[in-house]
């Protein structure tokens, strides 16, 4: 008897498969669990292999989607757990025996933010190809895919936590299909890109298929080297390695990695799918005949910093120094496009300045900045007492949302309301609390007159 409530895994024809991480956190949902607890409590304690000591959950998560043991073991788990069958279409393991994904996924977050909101109606999942790296721009919408969240500014939001919920911010929570999230439409110039995640799309299908599983780890190769290209030179070319990475490959030694297999897809002009399903079949596909052939994009070259100018860097170092707002020295390094360590070095004495400098103005505007904190606590303080309310730190949180969640904040709120004679005076009897409350409110309008006593204490 299954444990959990046997959930479906997404698999929609529009979406394809889920990925596992995906399905385990709608698993949590469905159970009414955490998807911490679903897996330090339920799935840990059922398997025999985890050691709790050995993994924390984002490194476990981390190699979840993976083909290998470790997702055997999961899936294993996972399917004894559910009675649901064949849970490891949702992972990369029916093609790990042909195709090394190793190196090839993506280690943050990265979803598409219109797939998101077409799939709301229904259920919303992530689809497994969404974790490879190369799918930068959703072959359906034709859109960049969304990798940082707009609302907390967070850089990772498929960051795993215990609360974590799909199609969430793994920072904040924010639903990501929400109105401050746009998708940027990818440009012509991003042809190539688009390209690439339609061969993931057509990889994820190969996988679909069953036929897929005859593949050895050298057929691809070979299958591709007979059919689509002249010569080894012209393969070699084709992948950008040297002849010997290419003997091995094709000696079964080793698995082609995906980049290599988007290298050959390009190079043949052989969809993905049918490049992979006819080195199954041994079966020669048709070539496609692009209008405009695709031209793989030069990589970004290095490149290197100008000279270092001694004269007028050290010209352009005294004028940060008496700006108003000094940067740091890394800031002022990253500004004259120098390298911190040759700046310190080259100019010890202003460096050091510069750095007092900066750390002088920091330490100023976090001062500034918790006055004004404070400043805004004695007014929602001041505003309760005047509508004869009681200032409790639940009111003064209405008035003034999020203000008591700083320490320091906190600590003044006590100290006020030591000082006007309120601390403690929560439950009286309304009749001597509305006593008290007279005399502070005349103590509170000296106060917000002049503040500058009562902040500086
Ligand atoms: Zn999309
Ligand atoms: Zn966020």
């Amino acid at each position: 008897m299954p444990k959990l409530w046997s959930l479906d895994p997404g698999n929609q024809t529009t979406w394809e498969r889920e990925s596992l991480w995906s399905y385990i956190c709608r698993l949590a949902e469905w159970n009414h669990m955490v998807v911490g607890d679903l897996i330090r409590r339920v799935i840990w304690t059922d398997a025999s292999w985890r050691g709790p000591e050995n993994h924390s959950m984002s490194s476990a998560v981390k190699l979840i989607n993976l083909g290998g043991m470790y997702t055997r073991f999961w899936v294993d788990t996972l399917e004894a757990l559910t009675g649901q069958e064949n849970l490891s279409r949702l992972t990369f393991l029916p093609g790990m025996h042909a195709i090394r994904f190793e190196g090839s996924l993506l280690q943050i977050g990265s979803v598409c933010v219109e797939c998101l909101r077409e799939m709301r109606p229904s259920a919303v999942y992530q689809p497994l190809c969404w974790s490879l790296r190369d799918y930068t721009i959703c072959a359906k919408h034709h859109v960049c895919m969304t990798r940082h969240c707009s609302v907390c500014g967070g850089s990772n939001i498929g960051r795993t936590r215990t609360n974590k919920r799909v199609g969430c911010c793994g920072n904040c929570g924010a639903w990501l299909g929400g109105p401050s999230f746009q998708s940027v439409v990818s440009e012509s110039a991003n042809r190539y890109e688009l390209a690439v995640s339609e061969m993931l799309k057509g990889l994820m299908d190969a996988l679909n298929d069953t036929r897929i599983a005859s593949l050895g780890s050298g057929t691809i190769l070979k299958f591709a080297a007979e059919h689509y290209f002249e010569s080894q030179a012209e393969l070699c070319r084709a992948l950008n390695v040297g002849k010997s990475t290419v003997s091995t490959l094709m000696s079964e030694k080793t698995r082609p990695t995906v980049e290599m297999l988007i290298a050959l897809s390009v190079a043949s002009d052989v969809p993905m799918r049918q490049l992979l399903i006819g080195a199954a079949l041994n079966r020669r596909a048709r070539r496609r005949h692009p209008d405009i052939p695709l031209v793989v994009p030069a990589k970004v070259q290095f490149q290197r910093r100008p000279a270092f100018d001694v004269a007028k860097i050290g010209k352009r170092l005294k004028s940060f120094l008496v700006r108003k707002h000094p940067p740091s020295v890394r800031q002022a390094a990253d500004m004259l496009n120098v390298h911190e360590r040759g700046l310190r070095a080259k100019f010890p004495d202003d460096c050091a300045k510069l750095s007092a400098r900066h750390s002088e103005w920091v330490r100023s505007r976090a001062k500034q900045k918790e006055q004004e904190l404070k400043k805004r606590l004695l007014v929602a303080v001041t505003t309760c007492v005047l509508f004869r309310e009681f200032p409790t730190s639940r009111k003064v949180q209405s008035v003034a949302p999020g203000l008591l969640a700083h320490r320091s904040v906190q600590r003044f709120y006590a100290f006020l309301m030591e000082s006007i004679g309120l601390r403690g005076c929560g439950r009286l009897p309304p009749v001597l609390r509305a006593k008290r409350l007279k005399v502070a409110r005349e103590t509170l309008l000296g106060l917000v007159k002049n503040p500058s006593q009562i902040l500086a204490a």
